[in-house]
């Protein structure tokens, strides 16, 4: 296989993974560059997009990962690009596209800190030979030395390690090789420490992922693992990927679940972002998200409204008075909007409805929890 064809096997085996700032795995949400190479958009921290290359380094792997089309035992094709040939081609797509950046990935060849060592020296190259001082995501490799997650933190622009599960117990259902405690959560408080304010690599953006439905682990669980990556390693992304039946081994707990449809996955993953929103954008704590007797979230409503459902006693919100905190949980008010109603407050009292800038459903939902003079 030639750069081009390896390239074109290894950036679409990446679209499992969603640990940076990339759409989903939508086909409407990413694009094919010229050569057929994956290109995906990438919304900026500035708040613009832009487009980025997404490829694996290599999708051989020694490890047993149950939920992966690319374990070691799976029947699957197997390719594997040289720093030099990938660090050329990213350069090439610069040149002529003018890409934001670059997010790789690897399947483990050989050992972890052999597969960090090709990831490094990708990067390596770039900063060096090309003088390229843009955007690197590097994946870290469950298992790598303490040295090669420190040499990837020099290099890189952003790193991530995917935690899988709540847990060890969950995480045991699907992998025997790999060890939670040493070849995930070390890492991840690594990274957290040589990445916390004033530290050596403060610059470097941490994320992971969690795989959502290969185990057994409730949408309880998820969401307290979340909140503790956000508050205590101060993570600043956490995405979910909902599990995809019929990539994995048929032993694992996602693939025996048959009530569970590709829409459900789907939406119980849509379901977590939208706490992960809750957390970050709207100051919920974690005892603020509702979940059902079994201890997952509803399906059948947002958790902002299960919560405002819940909670009865805490509205109507007066919205002349009522201080940012208090109208983030009126539902149907994000913070954009609650931003431009404090604004006309400033001015202006708020007479009616209509005088929130707010249509449609949004406004009549916000109507049903709010009060006027
Ligand atoms: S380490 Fe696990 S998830 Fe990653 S490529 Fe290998 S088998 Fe797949």
């Amino acid at each position: 296989m030639d750069t081009r064809d390896k390239l074109k096997m290894l950036a679409d085996a990446s679209r499992y993974d969603l640990s940076c700032a990339c759409g989903t795995a939508d086909e409407e949400h990413r694009r094919r560059g010229r050569d057929g190479a994956w290109l995906y958009p990438v919304t900026l921290a500035s708040g613009g997009h832009s487009i980025m290359l997404k490829t694996l380094l290599s999708n051989a792997c020694s490890n047993d990962c149950k939920y992966c089309p690319f374990r070691g035992e799976a029947d699957t094709p197997r390719c594997t690009l040289q720093p030099r040939e990938i660090a050329d081609v990213f350069m090439d797509y610069v040149r002529r596209e003018g890409i934001f950046g670059l997010f790789l990935s690897s399947g483990v060849v050989g050992t972890p800190d052999r597969t960090m060592e090709m990831l490094n020296a990708t990067a390596r190259i770039l900063r060096s030979k090309h003088a390229y001082r843009g955007y690197i995501h590097l994946k870290v490799i469950p298992g790598a030395s303490n040295a090669a997650i420190e040499e990837a933190l020099g290099l890189a622009s952003a790193v991530s390690i995917n935690i899988e599960t709540p847990g060890k117990r969950h995480f045991d259902l699907l992998s025997a090789r790999k060890n939670y405690e040493q070849d995930i959560i070390r890492p991840l408080k690594l990274i957290s420490e040589k990445t916390a304010p004033g530290a050596r690599f403060e610059r470097v953006r941490k994320t992971t992922q969690f795989i959502v439905g290969a185990a057994d682990e409730l949408d309880r669980e998820i969401v307290r693992y979340t909140f503790g990556l956000y508050q205590r390693l101060r993570l600043n992304r956490v995405y979910f990927s909902a599990y995809q039946r019929g990539l994995g081994s048929p032993d694992i707990p996602g693939e025996r679940r048959t009530e569970a449809q590709p829409e459900q996955r789907f939406l119980r993953e849509h379901r977590l972002y939208q706490v992960d929103f809750l957390f970050r954008k709207y100051h919920f704590a974690e005892e603020d998200i509702p979940f059902d007797s079994n201890g997952n979230l509803l399906m059948d409503r947002d958790p902002k409204l299960a919560w405002a459902d819940r909670h009865p006693e805490r509205f109507p919100v007066r919205a002349n008075t009522a201080g940012r905190d208090d109208l983030l949980r009126v539902p149907g008010l994000g913070p954009t909007t609650v931003s431009a109603i404090l604004k006309i407050r400033a001015r202006q009292r708020l007479r009616r409805l209509e005088h929130i800038p707010l249509k449609g459903k949004r406004l009549a939902l916000a109507g049903a929890y709010l009060a006027f003079d």
